[in-house]
């Protein structure tokens, strides 16, 4: 397993992982506007739009954080779940949602790989920014699966590859040289940067990622790029 830049055993992958969320949880949102000049905002627009949650529906938001997709999903009525394996992020999560109002999400502790939920109990699954960061990902997509009721979708926003000549270039020396940087001036935290940036580098391209979540018993799947690919919403529905 990658945890990022080495290669590690899982344990150490996950123990990491939170290690890194740990330590970027209280500049998290700040970092997203610097690292991407905002546009983190846009992509997570077009995803909601693509989940079209409604009223009367169950959507568990994976690795949700601190609430970025559920806040946009929550006015549409549905009944929302922010699971995040860290504690720090659901922490500062719970705490903007109390800055704005919104009292009506339910937070909890899961691990994507090994989900606490029954069988066939949501419409929709959601992750953002999240699968990538996952030890087991085939696992995670399977306990996705298992999650949703029949007809129920599956939606992803991740970092993926850019298919724009010359575009793959500019942005592997933004984020091998400014992100990281970014990270110390912002967060005094380097390191944790450097392993988002590579943890992006090492994710499966976008059509390699498409088939994974096939063999996970997805049907119908769809991968719509954004910057050619720099960013991509994945589909799939469970029959
Ligand atoms: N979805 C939010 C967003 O778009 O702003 C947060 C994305 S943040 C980059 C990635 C999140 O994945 C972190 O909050 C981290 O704790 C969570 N995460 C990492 N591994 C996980 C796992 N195995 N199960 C659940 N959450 C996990």
């Amino acid at each position: 397993v990658s945890f990022g830049y080495q290669d590690v055993a899982p344990e150490e992958k996950t123990r990491r992982v939170g290690e890194v969320f740990a330590n970027v949880a209280a500049s998290y949102d700040r970092m997203n506007d610097a690292m991407s000049g905002g546009l983190h905002r846009i992509w997570k627009d077009v995803f909601v739009k693509r989940v079209k949650p409604r009223t009367g529906e169950t959507i568990l938001d994976m690795a949700g954080g601190t609430g970025d997709i559920a806040f946009r999903m929550e006015p549409s009525g549905a009944a929302i779940t922010v699971a995040d394996i860290n504690p720090a992020m659901l922490e500062v999560g719970m705490q903007r949602a109390a800055a704005r109002g919104i009292d009506g999400l339910v937070w909890t502790e899961a691990n994507a790989e090994t989900l606490q939920f029954p069988d066939r109990f949501f419409d929709a699954y959601t992750i953002a920014f999240g699968i990538r960061n996952v030890t087991d990902i085939p696992k995670a997509l399977r306990e996705a699966h298992r999650v949703l009721r029949r007809g129920g979708r599956f939606f992803c926003l991740e970092f993926s590859t850019t298919l724009w000549p010359g575009f793959d270039t500019i942005y592997d020396r933004y984020s091998h040289h400014l992100v990281p940087k970014l990270g110390k001036w912002i967060a005094d935290d380097e390191e944790s940067y450097r392993y988002l940036v590579e943890s992006i580098r090492r994710f499966p391209d976008m059509a390699t990622f498409e088939s994974m979540i096939g063999d996970a018993g997805f049907v119908q799947t769809r991968v719509e790029p954004m910057l050619g690919g720099l960013v991509a919403i994945h589909s799939g529905w469970k029959i």
